[in-house]
């Protein structure tokens, strides 16, 4: 009853087109659901990026780095589809798409997530003035939307953005990680405060393209004792 009112106020606006979804109920239009590139076979052991078939079970990013992070799930391929999506959610208020993004995520991964069983779920922080601006973090609302879904606890605040970087676009990879390091700190007494052992964490965050900043952030926890790290993104780059 309470939802048909609210429907009717907000009508469900598809997160690919913009337009009101019809039928009544449905999260994205049927044609539109069908442009979306869900990640599938084959792709990579370690990132889940696709992969072409000739190549090994790791992507060449994966081969050539040594990650910090154990092993990582996307839902859909940073195409230009959702590109578009993942703007309109990030930065024109589109908070109502975490549903449909969220629905998804747990339709596909909330198995594997609850078999990894993380003692905590962090989302990436952004900078303060960026979440001034924004008036959320867009990792965030994914990250707690899944916890309490699972059932899993949710810190938000474990690692501060403690200064703003350079926009990534500019840099080469060698630079981003530079750029990046620096930028997030480890709040010890926030892990205290939860008074929780943390042995095994899932990262959040919205994309996943070339990994420079979950990777910055798994080191950091690695090197405050944090063993364990996997990350689950909506999307992320293809390999080729
Ligand atoms: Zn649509
Ligand atoms: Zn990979």
């Amino acid at each position: 009853m309470f939802q048909n009112i609210i429907d009717l106020i907000y009508p469900v606006r598809c997160p690919v087109c913009g337009e009101i979804v019809i039928p009544k109920g449905n999260r994205i239009c049927e044609p539109c659901k069908r442009k979306l590139q869900y990640i599938r076979e084959p792709r990579c052991k370690k990132c889940s990026k696709p992969i072409e078939l000739e190549e090994s079970e790791f992507c060449s990013d994966c081969q050539r780095k040594d990650y910090h992070f154990t092993k990582g799930y996307s839902v859909w391929v940073y195409d230009d589809v959702m590109k578009r999506s993942i703007a309109d959610f990030k930065y024109h208020k589109k908070k109502e798409y975490a549903l449909f993004y969220v629905e998804e995520l747990l339709r596909i991964y909330g198995e594997a997530i609850l078999q990894y069983a993380p003692d905590v779920i962090m989302p990436i922080p952004i900078h303060n003035s960026k979440f001034r601006q924004r008036g959320y973090n867009q990792a965030e609302l994914i990250a707690n939307m899944v916890g309490k879904e699972l059932n899993i606890k949710v810190i938000s605040d474990l690692l501060v953005r403690n200064r703003k970087t350079i926009p990534q676009k500019q840099l080469s990879d060698k630079e981003r990680l530079r750029n990046l390091k620096k930028a997030f700190e480890f709040n010890g007494t926030v892990a205290e405060k939860h008074g929780k052992v943390i042995n095994k964490l899932l990262i959040v965050d919205d994309i996943f393209t070339t990994g420079s900043t979950i990777e910055a952030c798994a080191n950091v926890l690695k090197s405050n004792g944090i063993n364990d790290i996997c990350f689950i993104t909506l999307c992320i780059g293809k390999n080729f």
